[in-house]
């Protein structure tokens, strides 16, 4: 793996960190042409608020091995230097509930959706609509043969019209275990008894499974029986409508607002409570809701709002268009924004109660372009009244813990996943867009690089 480093970092090398000082550390240095030493730099760990200022880290074979004040850390003789004076070193960022391409999109396409993520220093994706075509990319990343963040496979979607009976949701999760995937997505629709089927047989064989929550099944129980997480706040403004006054027939995925005029907002604390009793995990896709499913501007908005859509392939462009607009056209806006209101009144109301919170947004649905989303929903977590490092967490310890334990910390072995920055993201979130470069997979990209490649594939969707 280390042989498809060198070119990068030989390119890299040059630029930045070689006239850095010999360190002060007392031990005569090793030699170690592989490490990576980001030298007198302010590192954000996110395992506690502080920064560490002047802080040397080494990383070697992607892991972070050694970390510590300049003076007392000493770097191996021949390792590449990188000059973080003045500069913030943070974890790299993950989006829980991504869309990864399917083997019917063309190779290149899906590079460019994977070096999106990269570019905005993703370097974690949960995928949460399988495709087996998803398996193989997963391990070309891992491997180092494709550039792109980790993958987490979530299985091919399961919902109520596709998987009717108990003893095919069995075989379905069994079939998704064999084939390598990480966890079993689930959508609306499930019958409580076939939903209990997925549940039974994926605890049996240790895969979590997580997503959407069936109007059949409810917020309730989907809780209580362990789903892994719960996506896009689902269910959460159905579960406000006080027992006995539910609609007839439940809503479905984009029909909360008909119970606007049912829900009993004093509700949310019961919310808050059995989702903490039930130790579940939110991802609030917000953005998305707002602007796609719940849409409450017209696409001309969007468009003029968000550049980022021009790495994005015109035909993708235009049915996030077309969408938006049938949206805009049938649906009440008033309702839409009371809608946006109350689900941001959730989402706070379980922050401030300690529910566990991860940054997603389901890109690369309706302009939500992978990785530039992150920043957006970032922004709209501190709106909504979380703090920075709070916010940070959500896509960085927090995730990394929930999703294998081994990164999202700046900490001794965990996977040197990184953002090396020109201002403290402590300070605002948007200083997470200020990089100098990322980190993946033992690679670093520097911003010129990454802006290089972003003007290549724009021009590449151009017409
Ligand atoms: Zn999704």
């Amino acid at each position: 793996m280390r042989n498809r480093l060198s070119a990068g970092l030989l390119l890299f090398a040059v630029g930045y960190g070689c006239s850095e000082p010999e360190p002060t550390g007392s031990a005569t240095p090793e030699i170690d042409t592989d490490v990576i030493a980001f030298v007198n730099v302010n590192v954000v760990p996110m395992t506690t608020e502080q920064v560490f200022e002047s802080y040397t880290v080494l990383i070697d074979e992607g892991r972070i091995r050694d970390i510590g004040p300049v003076a007392a850390t000493t770097i191996p003789t021949g390792a590449t230097r990188i000059d973080g004076t003045g500069r913030y070193l943070m974890p790299g960022l993950t989006e829980t509930h991504g869309h990864l391409p399917s083997a019917s999109v063309p190779a290149m396409v899906t590079e460019n959706f994977l070096f999106l993520y990269i570019a905005n220093g993703v370097t974690t994706v949960r995928g949460m609509q399988g495709n087996d075509s998803q398996i193989a990319l997963r391990e070309k990343i891992r491997t180092g043969e494709l550039l792109g963040p980790q993958l987490v496979l979530g299985s091919p979607s399961m919902t109520g019209t596709d998987v009717t009976s108990t003893e095919q949701a069995e075989a379905l999760v069994r079939s998704y275990d064999e084939a390598g995937y990480d966890l079993v997505k689930v959508h609306e629709g499930l019958a409580p008894e076939v939903y209990d089927a997925v549940a039974g047989t994926a605890f049996q064989l240790g895969m979590p499974f997580a997503g959407h929550v069936s109007d059949h099944v409810g917020l309730f129980r989907a809780l209580d029986i362990g789903q892994s997480t719960i996506d896009h706040l689902d269910n959460y403004v159905e579960a406000l409508v006080p027992e006995g006054q539910e609609l007839e027939e439940p809503p479905g995925l984009r029909g909360a607002h008909e119970l606007l005029e049912r829900i009993d907002e004093s509700r949310i604390d019961l919310l808050v409570q059995k989702t903490l009793d039930a130790d579940g995990s939110v991802v609030p896709t917000m953005v998305l809701w707002e602007s796609g499913i719940y849409a409450t501007r017209p696409s001309e908005v969007l468009l003029e709002e968000r550049p980022e859509i021009a790495y994005m392939p015109k035909e993708t462009v235009e049915r996030w268009v077309e969408a938006v607009d049938a949206r805009i056209e049938e649906a009440d806006p008033e309702a839409m924004m009371r809608l946006a209101a109350l689900r941001r009144r959730i989402l706070k109301a379980l922050h401030d109660g300690g529910v566990r919170i991860l940054l997603g947004t389901d890109s690369p649905q309706i302009f939500s372009v992978p990785g530039f989303s992150i920043h957006r929903e970032m922004k709209l977590y501190t709106e909504v009244g979380m703090s920075p490092y709070d916010v940070l967490a959500s896509g960085t310890k927090v995730a990394g813990d929930f999703l294998t334990g081994d990164f999202g910390r700046i900490e001794l072995g965990q996977r040197a996943d990184l953002l090396l920055l020109e201002a403290n993201p402590l300070d605002n979130v948007a200083n997470v867009s200020k990089r100098v470069g990322v980190m993946v997979n033992g690679e670093f990209i520097t911003e010129e690089e990454i802006q290089k490649r972003l003007k290549e594939i724009a021009a590449s969707y151009e017409r």
